[in-house]
């Protein structure tokens, strides 16, 4: 009985097989037909659909081009699209779809704002916050993030809607490698006047720990005039050392190798800024003589970074100031007042326009240079002339030339009086280099204020 049966289903399935291939064997003898390569696609959203190619084929017979194809896909859009494909010949056709999906296939990114190794101090626990995840399109995932930590590596993962994956590990270094900082109250290389307090207190921070060992080499002796070398190291407890080395020069007033810049006709945007930066940065106090030109928060910046402010004349209008001593002092005023309303110093420190042995002034009265010289001081007033050109009053426009007509003419053996213009940009382009040289070369920087020996020409007029 069994036997029999297991026949009958053999037998039903030979048939069934044969039935096949006689339908197989008619369709392709008497119908069109179509053979696709690779039947179904999968492509990524926003790509280019890339048709995979057809032929079609009656009695043998290539016909692939009679064959229409009707797509409708976008492949902006997610979702399954059919392409259909038919031919027909007489009365005999053949249809056939191939589907398309459009998909996400895109991975999501993760962003670390740190670097692949990172470096904890030891006794810290590490927090990862330094990540971000974003997707093309479900953007921002970061909150899909999952942050596994293995002993001293931590991998991120993330998975967008699409199931498409990103994956970052990173080690984490329990170690310190760090030296403390230590900074000086005073700044790095400062310059104190004889018998004037300097502050010497500084202070150590470590990155990782408040176990640190701190130590002075050297002292500063703020009642002899000198140059003063004092060290400082510290070390943290893991080993990290920092050494820092602070140069402390003790200087008198008009101190022999003294140099006093000094800027007339601003203040000016562009130019009087970068050069208060300039000075800032070098650490180095000079003198402006200011007009009534520029904005005030300059003069304002200039008194504030600890400058002298002195007075030049308002206008700086030779045929005003020099025609009668009344204007000059009309005119004095005005700026003198300007720099009260805008600093509260009461300024009595003064540059005459074309200095005090200027010719000029002959054109509009003859004698007033004489005249003024004695009025100004008989008013309270100091002027102060130069012994140095920087050539930016008109003989040259190069920052170049400008340098070396004041590196060239400094001098150890005396106070040097630089006159330059706060106005002029080839002046602030070669001020940094001035500095330097000067400071490499021994040379003190300093204001003139009240104190500040006069420095005067002979009169002209
Ligand atoms: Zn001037």
């Amino acid at each position: 009985m069994e036997k029999t049966g297991g026949s009958k289903i053999l037998l039903g399935l030979f048939i069934f097989f044969i039935i096949i291939a006689i339908y197989t064997i008619i369709d392709t003898i008497f119908y069109p037909n179509i053979i696709l390569k690779n039947s179904d696609v999968v492509i990524n959203l926003n790509s280019e659909y890339n048709e995979p190619g057809y032929k079609a084929y009656y009695k043998g017979k290539d016909i692939t081009d009679s064959v229409s194809v009707y797509e409708n896909i976008n492949t902006r859009k997610l979702g399954v699209y059919k392409i259909k494909y038919s031919v027909s010949e007489g009365s005999k056709y053949k249809n056939i779809t191939r589907k398309v999906y459009v998909k996400d296939l895109t991975k999501p990114q993760i962003k670390l704002t740190s670097n692949k190794d990172i470096y904890v101090c030891p006794d810290d626990e590490y927090i990862p916050n330094d990540y971000k995840a974003y997707d093309n399109i479900d953007k921002d995932i970061t909150n899909k993030v999952k942050v596994i930590r293995k002993g001293a590596f931590i991998t991120y993962l993330v998975k967008d809607s699409a199931f498409n994956e990103a994956k970052i590990t990173k080690r984490i270094h329990y170690k310190d490698k760090k030296g403390p900082t230590i900074k000086f109250n005073s700044g790095k290389n400062p310059s104190i006047l004889l018998n004037n307090k300097y502050d010497d207190k500084y202070t150590v921070v470590d990155n990782c720990t408040k176990n640190v060992k701190a130590k002075v080499y050297g002292k500063v002796d703020t009642t002899t005039p000198g140059n003063y070398k004092v060290k400082y190291t510290a070390e943290d407890e893991y080993g990290n050392k920092t050494v820092k080395t602070k140069k402390v020069n003790v200087y008198q007033k008009d101190q022999k190798g003294t140099i006093y810049l000094t800027f007339d006709d601003g203040p000016n945007i562009g130019t009087t800024d970068k050069i208060l930066d300039i000075l800032k940065e070098e650490n180095v106090k000079a003198t402006f003589f200011v007009t009534n030109r520029g904005p005030d928060y300059l003069i304002k910046r200039e008194y504030d970074e600890g400058h002298t402010v002195g007075l030049h004349t308002a206008t700086h209008d030779y045929s005003y100031v020099y025609s009668s001593v009344e204007n000059y002092f009309n005119d004095l005023a005005s700026v003198h007042d300007r720099v009260y309303r805008i600093t509260g110093y009461d300024s009595r420190i003064i540059r005459f326009p074309g200095g005090s042995d200027n010719t000029i002034s002959r054109r509009y009265k003859s004698g007033i240079m004489t005249e003024l010289v004695k009025e100004v001081l008989n008013r309270g007033y100091k002027y102060y002339d130069w012994n140095i050109l920087s050539g930016d009053a008109g003989e040259t426009k190069e920052s170049s030339v400008v340098y070396q007509m004041v590196t060239e003419n400094l001098s150890k053996d005396r106070v040097n009086i630089v006159l330059m213009h706060d106005i002029k940009p080839y002046t602030r382009d070669a001020l940094k280099n001035i500095i330097e040289y000067g400071k490499a070369n021994g040379y003190i920087f300093d204001s003139i204020d009240m104190n500040s020996k006069m420095l005067t020409h002979r009169v002209n007029n």
